[in-house]
């Protein structure tokens, strides 16, 4: 019996979750947590950090919350930081930084849970902070690693890339991790290549901790990343890396129904795979000049379309309406042609409608996790971070098509910054995406893939079964 009087067997498990800052980040973290919660033999504890930075993150947590009342859930107030004193205008980032100097206030909180932990799950961006919390409570620790397989072999490789000089000295235009299929220097995320800038310092001080993690829990599945995930779990890439536990595909589960509803009535209307989704993710705006093109692209396409636009990073900072952003010209020739929306749209709900036949995506991780479960083909038009490294996942893997041309996201930091695909091109390769029969064909064989994935005694269920294994060996 634990100090709160609660009955706990031996047979049961109690796993402390910790997200870090971003939709992209906290999805994942929600949705293992619901994996984990529909077993008898798991507990949950989440914990959050207070305040956020959008609106998404805290409507969704309290929807986590409401579905899963059994759910222990410890908020973390975080200290604010000064801007000046992080490299980085980027609310998001800042934030990142945020959790990381106030990971000290953890230690308290994780030592008060009942029944006592089993394992605490955390961010990637959280290692070095976090882990001597863990080792100093005898916390087995394990990190959700939010991105791809492939990502994950640069993140570990990345001390050695930063002692070669970043690539600067090295006319190679090729990164060769050992086990990977090279990576364009043009595909690291810009950030990586600058010495200086936040995220590469958290990479130098934290990849050389992945070593002391008890393992990594990653949302891919074989099929989608073999490569990558037998080069990681075969030592490969580096020496001494934990076990890397894939237990993807996340699935979407139904506490993230919106409040609002997601207009599924126009696609109700269309033929079957007639439609392409195109969305960007959670925060990632689009510039005015790059939106006019979009929608003059799926206009002159000629496929019908369901189009999310996004005009501020940050949602609470959205205040103007479609006709402000969009322009009452083009909206006039959308119509009838397509549906257009600004608002926050159940893309699970989307990507698995029988309209939905392909996806203009900006391969954010957990967006090509959604488009392989449903089988749907992308067109990858990475916008920065890790996307291109995404991107390259999506065409290796047959998911879908890469125009490596577009470069990144006007301002997005890259080499090839700042330009606007013009409309023509964008409705030329809509109509390429929407029209490839073979294409069509390797999406839904990937899908079929990832429902195996899923079933009983498929590898994600197996996979988490070995997980919670060893954490009851460890107990
Ligand atoms: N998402 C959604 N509706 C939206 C925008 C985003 O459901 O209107 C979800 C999307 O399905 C994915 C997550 O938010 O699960 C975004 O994560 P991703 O890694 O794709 O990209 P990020 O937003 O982090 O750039
Ligand atoms: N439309 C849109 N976004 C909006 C409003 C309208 O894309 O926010 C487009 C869409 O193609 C829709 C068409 O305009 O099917 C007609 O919409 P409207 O509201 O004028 O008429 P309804 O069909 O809803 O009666």
């Amino acid at each position: 019996m634990s100090s709160s009087g609660d009955l706990i067997s031996p047979q049961t498990t109690h796993v402390a979750l910790f997200p870090s800052a971003g939709m992209g980040h906290l999805i994942p973290f929600l949705r293992f947590g619901a994996l984990l919660l529909r077993r008898s033999n798991c507990r949950v504890t989440l914990i959050t950090i207070n305040p956020t930075v959008s609106l998404a993150e805290s409507q969704h947590t309290s929807q986590f919350l409401s579905a899963y009342p059994q759910v222990t859930h410890l908020q973390l107030n975080l200290i604010p930081v000064d801007p000046a004193t992080v490299n980085s205008d980027d609310p998001f980032w800042l934030q990142f930084e945020a959790v990381r100097r106030s990971a000290h206030l953890l230690g308290p909180l994780l030592s008060s849970a009942s029944p006592p932990l089993s394992a605490l799950v955390y961010d990637v961006s959280l290692i070095s902070p976090v882990i001597p919390i863990a080792e100093s409570l005898s916390l087995p620790s394990y990190v959700l690693f939010p991105a791809s397989a492939r990502m994950l072999s640069f993140v570990s490789y990345f001390p050695t890339f930063a002692a070669a000089g970043f690539g600067s000295t090295n006319s190679d235009p090729l990164l060769r991790i050992p086990g990977i299929s090279p990576i364009p220097r043009s595909s690291i995320p810009p950030p990586l290549l600058d010495p200086n800038s936040l995220f590469s310092r958290i990479l130098m001080e934290d990849s050389p901790n992945l070593s002391r993690l008890n393992g990594i829990l990653i949302n891919s599945f074989e099929g989608l990343e073999t490569e990558a995930l037998e080069a990681i779990n075969g030592g490969k890439v580096t020496k001494g890396s934990p076990p890397l536990f894939a237990v993807g595909p996340f699935p979407p589960f139904e506490f993230e129904k919106a409040e609002w509803s997601t207009p599924l009535n126009w696609l109700d209307q269309q033929p079957e795979g007639s439609v392409v989704y195109v969305s960007f993710g959670s925060r990632t705006a689009l510039s005015r000049d790059q939106i006019t093109e979009v929608g003059e692209g799926l206009v002159k396409s000629g496929c019908r379309f369901f189009w999310v636009v996004k005009d501020k990073k940050v949602d609470k900072e959205e205040d103007e309406g479609l006709n402000d952003v969009v322009g009452v010209e083009l909206m006039e020739k959308i119509r009838g042609r397509g549906l257009v929306v600004k608002q926050w749209v159940d893309q699970s709900e989307v990507l698995s409608h029988r309209a939905v036949g392909g996806f203009v995506s900006h391969c954010g991780w957990n967006s090509v996790g959604e488009a392989a479960l449903y089988g749907v083909r992308v067109l990858a038009w990475p916008q920065n971070g890790d996307q291109k490294i995404n991107a390259e996942v999506v065409r290796a893997s047959g998911l879908g098509i890469w125009v490596e041309s577009w470069g990144w996201r006007s301002g997005g930091g890259g080499d090839d910054r700042t330009v606007v695909v013009k409309g023509d091109e964008i409705g030329e390769r809509v109509r390429e995406l929407m029209g490839g029969e073979s294409l069509r064909l390797q999406a839904a064989k990937i899908g079929d893939v990832a429902r195996k994935a899923s079933e009983v005694g498929g590898t994600r269920e197996n996979t988490l079964e070995r997980f919670i294994g060893e954490l009851l060996e460890t107990k």
